[in-house]
């Protein structure tokens, strides 16, 4: 069995968060490091540690967060301008809480999709 991470806490609230969305298979809230105007993280409700870790039985959830995450850049005003979903694995993606999540990035232009140029 997976670990727990904070956001199985964010998830019951039994730790605070600004949640913008919840229901049967994800909940979404507002990042508390927020890097653009709009920063919101999609994570499905069961602990899915990394994408390594999905099944085909996640796909409802996984498919979930995407139509989740348009609906909110909609209510955040972003959706025409555009935005940036990202999910991070592990150490090279620069993952550091085990809980599968998706990044909802806008509210600006967000610039290259990498920092790093090169292979
Ligand atoms: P990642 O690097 O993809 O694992 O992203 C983890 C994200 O979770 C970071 O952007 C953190 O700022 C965010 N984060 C960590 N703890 C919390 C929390 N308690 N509430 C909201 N966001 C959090």
């Amino acid at each position: 069995m997976a670990e727990e991470t904070i956001f199985s806490k964010i998830i019951r609230r039994e730790i605070p968060a600004d949640i913008v969305y919840q229901d049967e298979l994800v909940t979404a809230f507002r990042d508390i490091a927020p890097q653009a105007p709009t920063h919101i993280l999609i994570i499905p409700n069961v602990l899915i540690p990394t994408v390594n870790h999905v099944t085909v039985e996640d796909e409802l959830a996984l498919g979930r967060m995407i139509t989740v995450a348009a609906k909110i850049a909609e209510q955040e005003g972003i959706a025409e301008d555009g935005y940036r979903l990202i999910v991070n694995c592990n150490r090279h993606g620069g993952q550091e809480v085990f809980h599968i999540h998706m990044h909802l990035l806008g509210g600006r232009s967000l610039g290259p999709m990498l920092s790093h140029k090169g292979i």
